[in-house]
């Protein structure tokens, strides 16, 4: 969802792109092309006007760096600032010293407080924490059956009172059962509205008081754009938030609101929902998001997912060679058949540098060449795989490899610069530099 962002701030590159260093003078088009890209991401405006100052004051007193271009190092400030705005890494739920730990949610009604509230609850238990969550929408009886049906889905249980119950009360009962039967956290539901109003603050704020929560989440649905900064403002203010949760991130949103909630209440995002089922949850790593945005991918949560389907310790080699740049072409053909096995090649493939503005016609195209790319790896010889160099200086085995994957000499010559690049963009990415402008992934 940050394809459209990413796209648009490559724009705000090129405009420094042939300059030999970063000037009050020539980066006023830079500085425009960022804040059109914000804008129509759907970032308030006020925190686009703060994000292109900060870039601004940065970049003008940037030292130019010999070897770093200064599209670069612009690239850089940029990215450096998104981190800064929405944070560094992923800040994980309260753990109460002594539990239950508390978590209360609040957010307007249809934002998928109460779809999240089972989500986190799931996640929670598959950390081996124990639940028990608690129905307070007294208003809606749909939404404490909701809640039921959800517990029973993913067995955790359910602490309610019926509709005639205080809601202030119930928080209160459903805590002290937590307490008594030695749940690890308690995870406190809350009556929303269609938009904000005094009763609804004022409930919260007297459950609030009454359970003292570890952490208070403000679900926000990341559709509502330019708004979410609004509520959080306001939310934050009334009731005090220490965190929130991004849902339906997987729609069509232009994903401003994750820039937005942060740099407005200081609190940071900490989960972000990606659909309607209950296992759809996902910690938010701001850094990670932060360099998708720009364009280079997302190395990391490739080898993540990738971690999912192999076993640990394979992982962490595979980690570790990334790191090291001694990925080689085994490496790669090993990652292309986990894709696969993956599933959904789309998501995955999107998370590959110079992959990300695919779309949904490019996909096909993309399953086309990873099968060609593959024929061509698998035409290769173990000290080729080992060694891309090889390849690289030796036209008779590129005409061989080609030969055998039924593919020209050119595709093959392709195959091997580009992976050779991408292998020193992933070097660089891991050393925590900026990669060199044009990387991309073989295929
Ligand atoms: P509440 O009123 O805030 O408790 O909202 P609900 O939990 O009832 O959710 C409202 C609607 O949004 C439901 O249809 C959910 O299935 C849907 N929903 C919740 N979270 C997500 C999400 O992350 N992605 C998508 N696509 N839909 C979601």
């Amino acid at each position: 969802m940050f394809d459209a962002l990413a796209e648009r701030l490559e724009d705000a590159w090129k405009k420094l792109r042939g300059q030999d260093k970063i000037s009050q003078a020539n980066i006023q088009d830079a500085l425009k092309e960022v804040r059109r890209a914000l804008l129509a991401a759907d970032v308030n405006l006020q925190v686009v006007k703060a994000f292109v100052k900060e870039v601004e004051t940065k970049a003008t007193g940037a030292e130019v760096i010999s070897g770093v271009r200064p599209d670069q190092q612009f690239i850089k400030i940029v990215h450096d600032e998104l981190v800064d705005v929405m944070g560094e890494t992923n800040a994980p739920l309260a753990e109460a010293d002594n539990p239950p730990t508390i978590i209360l949610m609040a957010g307007l009604q249809g934002t998928g407080k109460t779809t999240a509230t089972a989500k986190l609850a799931l996640f929670l238990q598959k950390q081996k924490r124990s639940c028990l969550m608690v129905a307070t929408d007294v208003y809606r009886p749909a939404a404490i059956d909701q809640l039921i049906t959800l517990g029973k889905q993913i067995k955790v249980p359910v602490f309610e009172m019926g509709s005639d119950a205080n809601p202030v009360e119930i928080a209160r009962q459903g805590v002290a059962q937590a307490t008594e039967q030695g749940i690890d956290t308690v995870i406190v539901d809350t009556a929303g509205r269609l938009q904000i109003d005094a009763d609804m603050m004022g409930e919260l704020a007297q459950i609030k008081k009454a359970v003292q929560p570890h952490d208070t989440l403000l679900v926000v649905d990341a559709m509502t754009g330019q708004e979410a900064a609004n509520l959080t403002r306001t939310f934050h203010e009334e009731i005090g938030i220490t965190g929130a949760i991004l849902t339906k991130m997987d729609g069509d949103s232009r994903g401003g609101a994750a820039l937005s909630v942060r740099s407005i209440s200081g609190k940071p995002i900490k989960f972000v929902g990606v659909g309607e089922k209950v296992e759809a949850l996902q910690p938010f790593y701001p850094d990670r998001i932060a360099s998708r945005i720009l364009g280079m991918g997302d190395v990391l949560t490739l080898v993540e997912k990738a971690q999912e389907e192999i076993d640990m310790a394979d992982a962490a080699q595979m980690q570790a060679k990334i790191l090291e740049a001694r990925f080689d072409f085994n490496d790669f053909l090993k990652q292309m058949r986990l894709l696969k096995n993956m599933g959904s090649l789309g998501g995955v493939l999107k998370l590959i540098p110079g992959m990300n503005k695919l779309s949904g016609a490019d996909l096909e195209k993309g399953e086309v060449e990873l099968k060609r790319t593959e024929a061509m790896i698998n035409s290769m010889t173990k000290q080729e795989r080992e060694n891309p160099d090889l390849l690289a200086k030796s036209p008779p085995r590129r005409r061989r490899v080609a030969n055998g994957s039924g593919r020209l000499e050119r595709d093959v010559s392709e195959l091997v610069t580009k992976f050779t690049r991408m292998r020193g963009m992933m070097k660089q990415m891991g050393q925590g530099g900026m990669p060199g402008m044009g990387g991309g992934m073989p295929g």
